[in-house]
């Protein structure tokens, strides 16, 4: 499990420059192991100006060294950049594509963008014709109260679009607290156990899907059939373990809990394990 990231291209000002981020690419000089990637997230980082640039540039530094996009997937609606993004990128690279709904009213509502749906399936598909192989795809969903119970509906459409399932990877997120999430939190509050109920009902329907993998969930809120889809998906200093924790039997295999879930919800759903 790789919990070991280095984040490019981040949305605030101050990382946004190309000649920051080239200055951090030549300092960086941190003894990288097998099971380090970099992560190029955002804000939306195709949307960087010279983001092609800078990916070349990374792959010249690190050849071996996965590289894994955080795309809305839109931009690879379009043939010539998803070309021009898999021929620098090499391998071994990861392309994590977001999905929020099953069809463009319930996607579109989330994102707020008319069109982001269409753009991101085509996009995905667009990824799947031109890719080699070790350029990988991972289908993500986020879950939280708005997203989760189409959740089902958006399996199926995934499953019908890309109905080769050995061809990618499908992860299911519980949301985080952070920047736009904090201001909408009554909007898309959800706690883990009500989250976790969600994915129990549709466990036949990942039953389908190759690869299936779980991010920021403590082992207690699933059901013993879905604990061996959890990844340690936050680092260190983003999980915290409660009370409850200390005489829990899972508590050596247990990525913890958000670190932000204590201070918005009781907890009461974190219960060790006997
Ligand atoms: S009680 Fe704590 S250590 Fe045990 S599974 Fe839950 S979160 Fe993990």
């Amino acid at each position: 499990m790789c919990t070991n990231m280095d984040s490019f291209i981040e949305s605030s000002d101050d990382h946004y420059d190309f000649d920051f981020q080239m200055q951090r690419l030549q300092k960086f000089n941190r003894k990288l192991t097998s099971k380090d990637h970099f992560l190029f997230s955002g804000g939306e980082p195709t949307l960087h100006p010279r983001f092609l640039s800078i990916l070349a540039e990374f792959r010249k530094k690190f050849q071996r060294v996965p590289i894994y996009l955080l795309t809305n997937g839109r931009k690879f609606c379009y043939q010539d950049f998803t070309r021009e993004v898999l021929r620098l990128g090499k391998t071994p690279v990861d392309m994590l594509v977001t999905i929020h709904g099953y069809n463009a009213v319930t996607n579109d509502s989330i994102t707020r963008s008319r069109g982001s749906f269409s753009q991101a399936m085509l996009g995905l598909e667009n990824i799947f014709k031109l890719r080699r192989p070790g350029q990988g795809v991972e289908i993500r969903m986020v879950l939280h109260k708005l997203t989760a119970p189409w959740l089902d509906r958006t399996l199926l459409a995934i499953l019908k679009a890309f109905p080769d399932t050995a061809g990618y990877r499908l992860v299911l997120m519980y949301f985080e607290v952070e920047g736009q999430a904090e201001k909408n939190f009554k909007r898309i509050r959800l706690s883990l156990g009500e989250c976790a109920a969600r994915i129990q009902e549709c466990r036949e329907l990942l039953k389908k899907f190759s690869e299936v993998r779980l991010y920021h969930f403590p082992l207690c809120i699933l059901g013993e059939d879905l604990r061996p889809l959890v990844w340690d998906s936050l680092p260190g200093e983003d999980v915290c373990y409660l009370k409850e924790c200390r005489s829990c039997a899972l508590k050596k295999k247990c990525p913890g809990v958000p670190a932000w879930y204590p201070k918005w919800f009781d907890a009461c759903d974190i219960r060790r394990v006997s």
